[in-house]
């Protein structure tokens, strides 16, 4: 039984998670497309639209059902497009009382909306699911080159995330009320993609997310896929990350490509203003890989403008 009903071996079901009404009484129904397959195995649940104007990783799971990748050949395939509702339908990241749902799990019946969004999500959904697949891109113009994000201590979490086979996998801590921390409590694996920015659907990005759960359904022996191995890639691992500030206001110009490798002391950008006067250079602080580039043409001081990211070598740690 999920969401009240019984879905029997073979067959699949449009569900709805009732979490809230608006002021005119009409209740927000979120659809959760649940396919069951004849035999048994494991529950995958692919979400996205945490953020409400995350509409890439809406689009990757939209994909995944049109093109029919959520009917398994064993086990069960939950897809949520759109967690959020709210946040889509006035394309805002937050929920209407301005709260951030991934701050507010695992929630509770009688708190703000956004937590009681994560409780009956906690409570209705999460108790089939196994594994979680989660869609988000990064905020307003700031592109996430594709990437997982999980604690490599987590050796499980690490295979799956290779699998996924994204460009670069991010050590990432657990941050406190995230759908992530709270995956982890009840002992399930979770995988945080992040690729582009909010309120925009990027193709390769996409093709990224949508080939990675492939990858991911068909290693758990749920679907096969032809998918070219020629294609793989060996992941680029990240320590750690760090944001580069704009040293200035005014107008922002990147000057290598988002993805791309930069070496400490290198112009990666200028800083310029209106009058064809300023002309200043931003420097790489570090060595590493650039994984999110703020695409906004005008910046104040101290806006994050690049995202990089430390290569974790093989040698400095056995566990990669
Ligand atoms: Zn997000």
């Amino acid at each position: 039984m999920i969401l009240g009903k019984e879905i029997l071996p073979g067959k699949g079901a449009q569900l709805s998670l009732d979490v809230a009404k608006l002021h005119t009484t009409t209740p927000i129904l979120i659809p959760v497309i649940v396919e069951r397959a004849k035999i048994d195995g494991p529950t995958v649940l692919i979400m996205a639209g945490l953020h409400g104007d995350e509409i890439n990783g809406i689009e990757v799971v939209r994909r995944i059902i049109q093109k029919k990748f959520n009917k398994p050949n064993t086990g069960t395939i939950i897809c949520l497009p759109v967690f959020n509702i709210f946040g889509f339908l006035n394309i805002r990241r937050e929920l209407p009382d301005g709260r951030d749902l991934n701050r507010s799990f695992p929630g509770s019946e009688n708190g703000s909306l956004a937590s009681q969004f994560a409780y009956h999500f906690m409570k209705e959904i999460m108790p089939h699911v196994d594994y979680v697949i989660d869609f988000h891109t990064g905020s307003a113009q700031r592109s996430n080159f594709p990437h997982i994000r999980c604690v490599f201590e987590d050796q499980e979490s690490v295979e799956l995330a290779k699998i996924f086979n994204p460009p670069f996998i991010l050590n990432s801590s657990y941050i406190s009320k995230t759908i992530r921390e709270s995956v982890k409590k009840l002992g399930k694996k979770i995988l945080l993609f992040e690729g582009g920015k909010a309120n925009n659907i990027d193709e390769m990005v996409v093709e990224e997310g949508v080939n990675g759960v492939k990858r991911f359904l068909q290693y758990l022996g749920m679907k096969s896929f032809k998918i070219d191995i020629s294609k793989d890639r060996t992941p680029v691992f990240l320590k750690e990350s760090k944001w580069l500030r704009s040293p200035n206001s005014g107008m922002f110009h990147s000057v290598v490509k988002n993805g791309a490798k930069v070496n400490k002391g290198e112009v990666i950008g200028m800083i310029t203003d209106p009058y064809g006067r300023m002309n200043r250079k931003v420097r790489a602080t570090s060595t590493g890989y650039i994984i999110c580039l703020n695409e906004a043409p005008l910046v104040y001081k101290g806006d994050a403008i690049f995202h990089i990211g430390k290569e974790l070598k093989i040698d400095e740690n056995g566990t990669k």
